[in-house]
């Protein structure tokens, strides 16, 4: 077993840029700016002066990879609209720079595309381009733009890149830098930010190359509706999950305590639902019960939906976490002692994203037996 920790990440996450997404008809600037890209690469470097880490870039894997997680129809269609807003003129908006005198400039964006019409049922004849939008994503806040199918797949090639070396190369302990972050990706559709569900094809990957169970621990603040969906009946893959109550948190629609797997997955999909506001302690009492339970699973490997949004600081305001319920996380998670994969999920307070990384790395590699 290669003991050295190895953070993957790929230059061309810093060009993924969001720029709105849009609610109850207003813009709304997206939080998934392109500085927690530059936020978390300095401090894997500042993290390198005092712990030995290994940093390398994505390899290309092949689109079958892809395609056996995700509809081959839906990551067309993020290509082919990708290449079509490229050719798109910026969009102009204009904005109120003085609310007292109501003085408005116009200013220029670069074009993206969102739904306009979601599927009213399930009907195969709609064809119209705006039915077809509606129909591969869930919601408002995730804009295709001229780039998406390149960054999106350069994300998935980055966690497929640190599944390989847990599951063929040995190494034991890697994080994987992904941006656009992936667990919201459904088969077919993108949502919260989300287009390619990277823990789910590094999931897929893992239980194929080597036959055996894989166990994902998804503590991103919001539930992963992508990846408990892809792995639903699937008996080999166990999804386990703590977030906010689908109440008061996105997506909504899903991460309730009765959603338990279906068919021969049954069994094998945790959600713990915790209130908004919740704390240090009431975060690691449910992430003990899920280590519980995963250990009864008894994964070969392990994979991390790593999202730092329930950090106090962070714009979503779902938790009040602290820096230290991720370095006790680490610690609980690296005493399960499987080699581990940790994904980029979500995070947004961008001040404090590097340092919460850097505090987890760290924790995760000196508790790792
Ligand atoms: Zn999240």
């Amino acid at each position: 077993m290669n003991k050295e920790l190895v953070a993957v990440y790929s230059d061309k996450s810093v060009y993924h840029k969001p720029i709105f997404g849009t609610f109850d008809g207003i813009n709304r600037p997206s939080y998934d700016l392109p500085q927690r890209t530059t936020s978390i690469i300095d401090a894997l470097q500042d993290l390198k002066a005092v712990t030995e880490i290994e940093i390398t870039y994505p390899r290309v894997f092949g689109m079958p990879f892809i395609y056996s997680v995700h509809d081959q129809g839906y990551v067309e269609y993020l290509k082919t609209t990708s290449d079509q807003v490229a050719q798109k003129p910026p969009i102009l908006v204009p904005e109120i720079v003085n609310k007292d005198t109501k003085e408005t400039v116009i200013r220029e964006y670069p074009a993206f595309t969102t739904p306009s019409v979601f599927p009213h049922g399930n009907n195969p004849r709609a064809k119209n381009k705006e039915a077809i939008k509606g129909t591969y994503s869930f919601d408002t806040a995730t804009p295709i733009m001229a780039n998406i199918y390149e960054v999106a797949l350069e994300a998935a090639n980055t966690a497929l890149t640190g599944a390989d070396m847990i599951a063929t190369q040995n190494y034991t302990l890697v994080y994987s830098l992904c941006r656009p972050p992936g667990h919201h990706a459904e088969r077919s559709k993108m949502g919260s930010y989300c287009y390619l569900n990277n823990a789910a094809i590094a999931a897929n990957y893992i239980s194929h190359q080597t036959g055996s169970r894989v166990g994902i621990l998804d503590i991103d603040a919001h539930h992963g509706n992508g990846t408990q969906q892809i792995f639903y009946e699937d008996p080999n893959v166990y999804y386990a999950s703590v977030h906010g109550d689908p109440e008061t948190t996105p997506p909504y629609y899903s991460g309730y305590v009765d959603e338990l797997g279906e068919g021969p997955g049954f069994g094998y999909n945790t959600n713990i639902l915790l209130p908004k506001g919740s704390d240090n302690e009431k975060f690691l009492d449910a992430l003990d019960k899920l280590i519980f339970l995963l250990k009864q699973f008894n994964p070969n490997f392990l994979i991390v939906s790593l999202g730092f949004d329930g950090f106090k600081t962070d714009p979503c305001k779902v938790f009040t976490l602290t820096t230290d319920a991720y370095i006790e996380a680490a610690k609980r998670i690296g005493k399960l002692g499987l080699p581990t994969l940790s994904i980029q999920e979500g995070g947004y307070a961008v001040e404090d994203l590097g340092t919460n990384i850097a505090a987890y790395l760290k924790s995760l590699k000196s508790s790792h037996s």
